[in-house]
């Protein structure tokens, strides 16, 4: 027997199409970098309630992404979804983290509020670390961060922004540090915040291989239709990937 699967090249609608850029590989080693444990079944929930409603509705007015209905999930990452247009595939990584982003970006520059922290946080860097970081003490101040120097080489943080997701608050300010550290020369506050946004939302996102239930692929698509950018995460990834019932016959040579 010598037949071959023939796997047809799917044409994929243009406003699908995503600028290729290296910064999607990046993310894929990064995210790699640091394998999380595995969580259980039980242990995956799908929290957006901190994305408050009054908070997109006010900012975003979008009619961009078709209502959809989920219908399963495979490979535990891929949201499969329907309407009278078509199938869609959604990416629960990169949308999770397409909401989160444009949320973080949104209170990192809006938001003036902190919280003072249950007991301060001692941070301890390498000398030349520690010299850039205390050279920058502003930046840090103006995200609405209490710290200051505190013996050798090392910081106190006595309060931080609220924003800061809960439960990850020592991880999101370690990864701030290091973006501080590698700031470029003429600093742009836009881009630190953009980086910023863009590193917290992916750790606070959630992971491929977590598998969530129908009530929150449901809460993760109307988020995401919500969005400014609903069909990139931040890294250039698409998000949803569209079959038209016409391509699908195609597919399975229903009509020509
Ligand atoms: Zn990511
Ligand atoms: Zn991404």
């Amino acid at each position: 027997m010598d037949e071959k699967i023939l796997i047809p090249k799917i044409e994929v609608k243009e406003s699908f199409i995503v600028p290729k850029s290296n910064i999607y590989k990046e993310e894929i080693i990064e995210e790699k970098k640091e394998p999380e444990a595995k969580k259980t079944y039980e242990e995956v929930t799908l929290d957006l309630s901190y994305v408050k409603e009054s908070y997109q509705e006010e900012v975003v007015d979008n009619e961009k992404v078709p209502m959809m209905y989920p219908v399963g999930l495979v490979l535990g990452t891929y949201i499969i979804c329907q309407n009278e247009l078509g199938m869609y595939l959604i990416d629960q990584h990169a949308a999770n983290e397409r909401i989160n982003y444009e949320y973080y970006y949104y209170a990192l520059n809006n938001s003036s509020d902190e919280i003072n922290m249950l007991i301060p946080m001692n941070i301890e860097l390498p000398v030349n670390e520690y010299l850039i970081v205390k050279e920058n003490l502003e930046i840090l101040k103006d995200m609405h961060f209490d710290i200051e120097e505190f013996g050798i080489n090392s910081f106190i943080i006595r309060s931080h922004p609220t924003w800061l997701p809960q439960g990850n608050e020592e991880l999101a300010i370690k990864k701030i540090l290091e973006l501080i550290v590698l700031k470029e020369k003429n600093f742009d506050r836009n881009k630190f915040n953009d980086r910023v946004a863009m590193t917290v939302s992916c750790k606070a996102s959630i992971k491929a291989n977590d598998n969530i239930s129908l009530d929150e692929m449901e809460k993760l698509i109307e988020k995401l239709r919500k969005c400014k950018n609903p069909y990139t995460c931040p890294h250039g990834r698409p998000t949803i990937i569209f079959y038209s019932i016409y391509e699908l016959e195609k597919l399975f040579k229903r009509a020509m």
